[in-house]
């Protein structure tokens, strides 16, 4: 089981599409993000108008997608989702965003990856809602300028920094995802339980909870789990017995690391005694990119306060010696 993986079976697919909050009322925690957008979106609905081009910006599973969704529904319109990486040409983006219908929402996940040609290309769409186009070939081959309807473009990024500044720019709403906290994640935990039918106990819940990495993708992955083995070795409740001994049993650790998560602090330690070392040097000793370690691991380390971050580089606490059972050298600097 690797939770921040989103590479699920169909089936898993299936079940975290049915997990997914419709509404602003079904989506827990972001308050400032919601309330803000709620604001947003009851003007323009009163005005009839397209929403501001919104982007969402925060580590994987914290519920991007979910807004975009969420923000079509609330304005009653239909959404087309595509990412980044897909949309190598400018054609390609011409087919979407002609066949947008007024006001709908274009969500681009991943949008910090699109090719520099798309990007200028969407531009305009972005701005003035109109696009050039070419028509015909060869001798005879010409630009056509053509209308949009007036949509409203939903970007999701792991981090803004990776975004250009005219594209930045171009989103009259940017938002930025916390991680989620326990109680939060064990509301989270409830609802998914409610919705797949299976009964679970409030202390179970915050267990499962103070182990999903603060992302509710990866609560709902571990109730999946833990929700086996309460059918296959228990009475179908997820009890607080049930949990400890599936997350044990998945070997999830008590900080709900990761595997990833523990071998970056484990390098620092047994390779640089406790650091720093530099983000590309780490990256090449755990044979992950610098740019998921900076985006997917990092934040969530730091925020836990096993990682700091100095001008040297990274550097683990005390609190990752104890984490990992093991002790300073030279603790006295000798
Ligand atoms: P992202 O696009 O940021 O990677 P997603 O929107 O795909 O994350 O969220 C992953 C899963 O987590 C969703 O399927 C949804 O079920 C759940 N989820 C995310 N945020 C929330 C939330 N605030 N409340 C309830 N469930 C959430």
């Amino acid at each position: 089981l690797d939770p921040t993986d989103n590479h699920f079976s169909p089936e898993e697919l299936d079940l975290e599409k049915k997990l997914r909050p419709l509404s602003f009322d079904d989506f827990a925690g972001q308050d400032q993000v919601l309330e803000n957008l709620k604001v947003f979106v009851k003007a323009a609905n009163l005005r009839g108008e397209a929403l501001d081009h919104a982007l969402f910006h925060g580590p994987p599973g914290l519920g991007k997608t979910t807004l975009a969704n969420i923000l079509a529904n609330e304005l009653g319109v239909g959404i087309k989702i595509t990412s980044g990486p897909v949309l190598d040409k400018p054609g390609d983006l011409a087919g979407l965003l002609t066949n947008l219908e007024e006001r709908d929402v274009l969500f681009i996940d991943e949008i910090h990856r699109l090719s520099p040609v798309v990007e200028e290309y969407l531009y305009s769409a972005m701005e003035d809602f109109k696009i050039d186009i070419m028509i015909e070939s060869g001798p005879n081959a010409r630009s056509v300028q053509i209308n949009l309807n007036p949509f409203t473009l939903v970007g999701a990024t792991t981090r803004s920094g990776l975004l250009t500044a005219p594209m930045r720019a171009r989103f009259g709403i940017q938002s930025r995802l916390q991680y989620y906290n326990k109680e939060l994640l064990s509301t989270i935990i409830e609802r998914s339980a409610g919705i797949i039918k299976t009964p679970i106990t409030t202390d179970a819940a915050i267990e499962i909870a103070g182990r999903s990495r603060g992302t509710p993708r990866i609560a709902n992955a571990l109730l999946r789990r833990v929700r086996d083995f309460a059918q296959i070795k228990g009475n179908g409740t997820i009890d607080i017995e049930i949990a400890r001994y599936a997350l044990k049993a998945l070997h999830v650790d008590a900080f709900g690391l990761d595997e990833m998560d523990n071998k970056i602090l484990s390098t620092i330690i047994d390779k640089y005694k406790g650091g720093p070392v530099g983000l590309s040097t780490l990256a090449t000793a755990v044979s992950e990119s610098a740019e998921t370690i900076e985006e997917v691991y990092e934040p969530f380390l730091i925020q836990e306060g096993f990682i700091m971050r100095t001008p040297r580089g990274r550097e683990v606490t005390d609190k990752a010696f104890q984490h990992l059972g093991k002790s300073r050298p030279n603790a006295q600097g000798s």
